[in-house]
């Protein structure tokens, strides 16, 4: 038995089950996170914490796969209550000042911001540690080992432990271990071939179990990453005619409704909203475009 234990703490992001995880790691010297989800889940993290007897000061990092709202938006939170950070050096400056990430979300989601978010605190610099990928952590008394994995994101990292990995948004959405995955394809980072090249990697790495922000652990890895991939490519040829926005729209609610209940779909639509795929994909081919 290893000598420690994982945790799926669900966030409850918009009172939906199963959108948002943060994982709670114990180990022989502590307790760590991977993943610490936005500002306006923190009472849903902290009761999750208190239902395995800890309590925010026990908490003395977190890993981040990348700092999208939604898996990270909690983070300087954590840094100003002593928490190390460890992320992407792409995404540490955006910790440590992050006007421009809040000025370009705010664009985006307006007066939802705070509903969505909730608070997002500048992380203090001496707390956020940037990383590249290949390099090991050691804390809580366990080796956490980074991986470069971009295409969802530039800066995005997979968090290995054993043969276990947290994957972030690189595995995509696949609530539950259901059947249905949702490529989640947002602006401005969304690349293909990069994306591709990145499951290549992880798939090499032959991890016994994945587990996914949205949402929980499968281990049905290696046809996962395959099914992933290949969902990539469909879903990035849906714009290569550059459709006007609201057919590239349709296209991808019709892509992604064909094995996709009613409830679920909902569920998906708060992990993942379709929209901002739709923007991913559109700016995707522009660039490529020249
Ligand atoms: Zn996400």
């Amino acid at each position: 038995m290893p000598a420690y234990s994982i945790d799926v703490l669900d966030l409850d992001f918009r009172g939906s089950p199963r959108a948002v995880a943060a994982f709670l790691i114990k180990g022989p010297e502590g307790a760590v996170l991977v993943e610490c989800g936005p500002g306006s889940t923190l009472p849903a993290l902290e009761r999750g914490l208190a239902a395995h007897a800890l309590r925010p000061a026990d908490i003395r990092a977190v890993l981040l796969t990348h700092i999208h709202l939604d898996h990270a938006g909690a983070a300087g939170w954590w840094a100003q209550h002593g928490a190390d950070i460890y992320v992407h050096a792409f995404g540490a400056p955006h910790l440590i000042a992050p006007e421009k990430l809040l000025a370009s979300a705010t664009r985006i989601y307006g007066d939802q911001m705070d509903v969505l978010w909730g608070p997002y605190l500048a992380s203090p610099a001496e707390r956020v540690h940037a990383l590249s990928g290949g390099e090991t952590v050691a804390v809580a008394g366990l080796n956490f080992t980074a991986h470069d994995t971009p295409g969802h994101a530039r800066h995005h990292l997979v968090w290995q432990l054993d043969d276990l990995a947290f994957v972030g948004d690189v595995a995509a959405i696949r609530i539950g271990g259901g059947r249905h995955i949702r490529i989640p394809s947002p602006p401005p980072e969304f690349e293909r071939e990069v994306w591709l090249a990145s499951i290549a990697r992880m798939r090499a790495l032959a991890f016994s179990r994945l587990y996914l922000t949205h949402f929980g652990a499968l281990s049905d890895v290696d046809t996962h990453w395959q099914r992933v991939a290949a969902l990539v490519d469909e879903q990035a040829e849906l714009a290569r005619d550059l459709p006007e926005r609201a057919t590239l729209l349709q296209r991808l609610i019709d892509f992604d409704n064909r094995d996709l209940s009613d409830d679920e779909r909902e569920q998906y639509n708060n992990a993942g909203p379709i929209g901002m795929s739709a923007d991913g994909l559109l700016r995707y081919w522009k660039r490529k475009g020249g």
